[in-house]
């Protein structure tokens, strides 16, 4: 399942995959304290591009930050060791990357002392649709789960965090149970909040709505992307709380994501969404989403990175 991965970088040097273990009485392992993110990497015309690497590392040592957990490395370091990640195991037709910092093998107490060490690990393959290439195209059913997402000033929803997927797994697990692709959690509030591992937008009358970062969402990269892309395609983005009856009386949806790219919603609680398939909208955010990538659209956001750039 982790196709083309050779090679990891853990703790300042390359070894191989199998080598980069961690001892199970690992701080993180026991209570959840590890940082990560989720980074892609796209085959261009003008080789491999990074997509997003900075706003993705910033996001990294962010979520340290709310944890008060030093990361050893300078963002400088850690950025460009995710590109080496990408070239050592020759990934040019695109990879998933993921660096994690997370609290070592030490003592064993929850507030660790400032020496407690912090493991770094980086590791890259080739994955391909999260929700499927058919789900791309077709659309995916999803439901509302019986799983709130964390309240406010309880375990930060803006930090990338290890414990934080502890909801999106009962999220996620019970969706499938059921038969669906993925769930949508509703906030403490009962306003809508987010996919378990994707940001949500809605549109009706040709309007774009996603929930703001008070609805307990991590205000993912994806999104904030897609808010831009949209803008300058001249179509209309408000970020504002959403009831849940809202998604049902929807035109069009979708979830955004890095492993989850922009995957149409055909259906929410087995209620059609629209004409049950990806909307005019959607297809169109698609289609300059991925054009990124095939040289369609212009970057003109300075989003891609090659794996030679400082
Ligand atoms: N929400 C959650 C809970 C996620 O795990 C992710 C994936 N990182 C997202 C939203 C989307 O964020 P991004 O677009 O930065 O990948």
């Amino acid at each position: 399942s982790f196709d083309g991965a050779k090679h990891i970088w853990m703790n300042g040097q390359m070894m191989p995959w199998e080598k980069a273990n961690v001892h199970v009485m690992a701080h993180a392992l026991h209570y959840g304290s590890s940082v990560f993110e989720g980074i892609r990497m796209y085959a261009t015309p003008d080789g491999p591009k990074v997509f997003r690497l900075k706003d993705h590392m910033r996001r990294l040592y962010d979520s340290a930050k709310i944890y008060r957990m030093p990361i050893p490395q300078s963002i400088e370091e850690l950025s460009s060791a995710c590109k080496q990640v990408c070239v050592i195991n020759e990934l040019t037709d695109g990879a998933y990357i993921r660096p994690i910092a997370f609290r070592g093998y030490g003592e064993i107490g929850l507030a660790p002392k400032a020496e407690h060490p912090v493991d770094v690990a980086i590791g890259a393959w080739k994955w391909g649709a999260y929700l499927g290439a058919d789900g791309l195209e077709k659309g995916v059913d999803v439901c509302v789960s019986s799983w709130q997402r964390v309240a406010p000033n309880t375990i930060p929803a803006l930090a990338k965090s290890g414990g934080n997927y502890l909801s999106s797994q009962l999220i996620s697990t019970e969706a499938k149970r059921l038969g669906f692709a993925e769930g949508i959690a509703l906030s403490t509030d009962g306003t809508v909040s987010e996919g378990a591992g994707e940001n949500l937008f809605v549109i009706r009358d040709g309007v774009l709505l996603t929930p703001p970062s008070a609805a307990s969402i991590l205000t993912g990269i994806t999104r904030d992307s897609i808010i831009k892309i949209a803008t300058d395609l001249g179509m209309t983005v408000r970020e504002q709380s959403i009831p849940r009856e809202a998604l049902y009386l929807a035109d069009e949806m979708f979830f955004t994501g890095t492993a989850a790219e922009i995957t149409p919603i055909r259906s929410v609680d087995r209620i059609q969404i629209g004409a049950g398939k990806r909307g005019p909208l959607t297809a169109q955010l698609q289609e300059a989403f991925f054009g990124l990538f095939s040289g369609a659209t212009k970057d003109t956001y300075g989003w891609l990175e090659g794996l030679d750039e400082e």
